[in-house]
């Protein structure tokens, strides 16, 4: 498995559960990367150690809409090998299938409503399900859990080692959010936004780079009729308010990790591994794909 190959300098004893899998490790490199993080790092020492021997990781990502924790999610998930479970993403396949749940789903999204945590629990256990047939092992959960009710439901069903809470200074997410166009031709996702905040009384300074269309969609360029200031601002609202008791729950339990987003992709890729003491040798590769 190439990702194996690829894969990861972590933690010897930590880790251990992937390095039961085929990782290999060296004492030096441990060594290095341990003094790396412990130099780069200014939150506490994560509690990896839970991770159990028997299985791959079983991680969260928490974030607001607009984050990017779809990416990170996808990218992690791929350097670790496990799936990448979106709820989003899971109610859109539900919704375009012919599933026992699609009908009753159309109703509450085409009203604009919150799938209720019911639904949700549904179709997040018959996604494990079907992965657990299939031999899957561990995963990395985007979008879930929103609320507490779900947090207790999900801890009441399996464990979760370590849940990742990402975050954007506000003025670079607004940005962001307000720079997203999508080409009405093909529904290519670009973002026009150059985010060039600079550092002053001590706090860093912050690049992100736009993602510019190709030439033949740049005259066919849309802006999502909700990613107006108000309605993004009201959805950062409604999302921190929620998620506040979420990120609690974690807190309290000594799994959550909070991680702010430096930059760009390239930055940020680069220091998420070394928080989550991971080490991607093809981390310049698959940092500009
Ligand atoms: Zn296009």
């Amino acid at each position: 498995m190439a990702v194996l190959n690829r894969l990861l300098r972590a933690r010897g004893s930590d880790f251990s559960s992937i390095i039961n899998r085929g990782f290999s490790t060296s004492s030096t490199l441990n060594s290095e990367i341990n003094l790396r993080a412990a130099s780069s790092l200014s939150h506490k020492s994560l509690p990896l150690g839970r991770i159990p021997k028997d299985r791959n990781v079983q991680w969260v990502f928490l974030g607001c809409p607009g984050v990017g924790k779809g990416t990170y999610a996808g990218r992690l998930s791929r350097l670790l090998g496990v799936p990448h479970i979106s709820t989003g993403d899971l109610v859109r396949e539900e919704l375009s299938s012919k599933g026992p749940l699609a009908s009753q789903l159309a109703e509450i999204v085409n009203h604009g409503k919150l799938v209720s945590d019911e639904i949700i629990i549904k179709l997040l256990s018959k996604r494990l399900e079907a992965g657990e047939t299939k031999g899957e092992s561990g995963f990395i959960l985007d979008g879930f859990p929103r609320t507490i009710r779900q947090a207790e439901i999900l801890e009441g069903v399996t464990d979760i080692d370590l849940v990742v809470n990402l975050k954007l200074r506000e003025e670079a997410l607004l940005a962001k959010c307000l720079g997203r166009r999508i080409c009405s031709e093909c529904g290519g996702n670009y973002n026009v936004a150059c985010i060039d905040i600079k550092g002053e009384n001590g706090s860093p300074g912050m690049y992100m780079a736009p993602l510019p269309p190709p030439p033949h969609c740049e005259s066919k360029l849309i802006t999502r009729s909700d990613d107006t200031e108000e309605v993004v601002k009201e959805r950062f609202r409604v999302y921190n308010e929620m998620s506040r008791p979420v990120e609690e729950f974690y807190r309290s339990r000594e799994k959550l990790l909070e991680f702010d987003l430096p930059g760009g992709i390239p930055e940020s890729w680069t220091k998420l591994l070394q928080a989550l003491n991971l080490y991607d040798h093809e981390g310049k590769k698959s940092a500009a794909a």
